[in-house]
């Protein structure tokens, strides 16, 4: 790199390119012109959003996950008369961010379909923004030690944690922190009792107070599934244990975390609710770039509230936090059985609270296993899926 800028651009992989963490991603990537390119754009199965992506950003490469697409995506890049190579498949991806075409990757595929791409990253020692969480929550051990042997960095781009990954810079050893405590919105049922959730809605589910986001992770919002897995998350990405991560509610979503250190210093970093600032620390860091997100003024804000979460109301966070310190194949079923019961309530088959029940559910019909290989983690993935998918039909309404 000269002195005088930057050399060479660094080509940047978004996976989830047509995803809500996907548009943020290109539109921090595009305001950088001369530091960055999106080089491979991928998307699951919308082809006609992946093909406007592709005029805009003109990757080299773009893939749809789903095979049926790919006439479609190469014929349309064609008549687009763009240079853009059309691949289709998961192995295509894997090999693709594994490969020469670009530096960094942007995980933000939903849900642990992301997890062979987001492995395949670490693997070739890639920097990784990890927004796919679930990937974490899956096979967090493997993948964090995948990423330490090969060399790449991981930088998380879920606002909690990429707050404590700036916080953390202030110290030098992990043994200098006593807590970290993620912040969490409450979601769209905040301050209501158990029995006010039986019968809310998918659209209310979705519709968060403060973040917009995938249908997927809004539902994780809403039930505090989505806190749950961050706890996970974190015990991951900085070594620590369950007793050591705190959870608070925060209606403004303003503070996205805090890490306390043994002095008694609490470090917070606050900003707004714009996935652009996580993104902008991930393609920049260790240097600051312009993200498109205004600056924070707490007096327009206002109060900062802070609040105990209700874990009756949302057992979800509880079922979490066992999984993970039941540990082997339990965060594997946790998410599994979750994926499967998001995404029947967002088809109308069970209700709200169903989603908690079924979890345990599966939590309890699958104990917990010993777990340090992919395939003793993908088996667990698929059993769980397999029970969960079969119950479900016991909690329609
Ligand atoms: P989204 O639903 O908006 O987008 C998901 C993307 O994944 C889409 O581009 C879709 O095409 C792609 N996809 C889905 N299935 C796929 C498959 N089988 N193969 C390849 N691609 C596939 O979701 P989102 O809100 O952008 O969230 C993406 C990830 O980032 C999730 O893991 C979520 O938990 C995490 N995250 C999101 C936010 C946010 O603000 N949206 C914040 C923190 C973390
Ligand atoms: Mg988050």
């Amino acid at each position: 790199m000269s002195a005088a800028g930057h050399s060479s651009i660094r080509r940047i992989a978004v996976l989830g390119a047509t995803g809500s963490i996907g548009a943020s991603a290109l539109d921090v990537i595009a305001r950088h012109p001369d530091r960055f390119r999106a080089s491979v754009l991928a998307a699951g199965s919308k082809v006609e959003a992946l093909l406007e992506l592709c005029r805009k950003h003109r990757p080299d490469h773009a893939v749809i996950a789903d095979p049926a697409g790919h006439v479609a995506l190469r014929d349309g890049l064609r008549a687009a008369g763009l240079p853009t190579e059309a691949h289709a498949g998961m192995e295509a991806l894997d090999a693709l961010v594994a490969g020469d075409a670009c530096d960094s990757v942007v995980a933000a595929i939903v849900g642990a379909a992301g997890l062979p791409s987001t492995l395949a990253s670490a693997r070739a020692g890639k920097r990784l923004l990890l927004a796919n969480k679930e990937s974490l929550v899956l096979a967090g051990e493997l993948l964090m030690r995948a990423a330490t042997s090969a060399g790449a960095e991981i930088v998380p781009i879920d606002s909690e944690h990429n707050a404590v990954f700036q916080c953390l810079r202030s110290c030098r050893a992990q043994g200098d922190v006593r807590r970290v405590v993620l912040t969490a919105s409450g979601g769209p049922f905040r301050g209501r009792r158990r029995a006010e959730l039986g019968e809310v809605t998918p659209a209310q589910a979705v519709a968060h107070p403060k973040w917009s986001m995938g249908p997927k992770i809004s539902v994780d919002s809403a039930t505090l599934m989505n806190k749950g897995l961050e706890v996970i998350e974190a015990h991951h990405l900085f070594g620590l244990p369950d007793e050591q991560l705190g959870v608070l509610v925060h209606p403004q979503s303003l503070v996205h975390a805090l890490v306390e250190f043994s002095d008694g210093s609490t470090l917070a970093q606050l900003g707004l609710p714009d996935m652009r600032t996580a993104l902008a620390v991930g393609l920049g860091w260790p240097e600051r770039i312009e993200s498109g997100v205004a600056g924070l003024d707490l007096l327009a804000h206002g109060k900062l509230e802070f609040e105990a979460p209700d874990l009756d109301a949302f057992p979800c966070l509880r079922l979490a936090r066992q999984s993970l310190v039941a540990g082997g194949t339990a965060p594997a079923v946790l998410n599994a059985a979750n994926e499967v019961a998001v995404s029947a309530f967002l088809q109308g088959a069970i209700g709200f609270l169903a989603i908690p029940a079924l979890v345990e559910d599966t939590l309890a019909a699958l104990p917990a296993t010993p777990a340090d290989s992919l395939e003793a983690l993908l088996a667990a993935d698929a059993q769980a899926r397999a029970f969960a998918s079969q119950r479900i039909a016991q909690f329609a309404p």
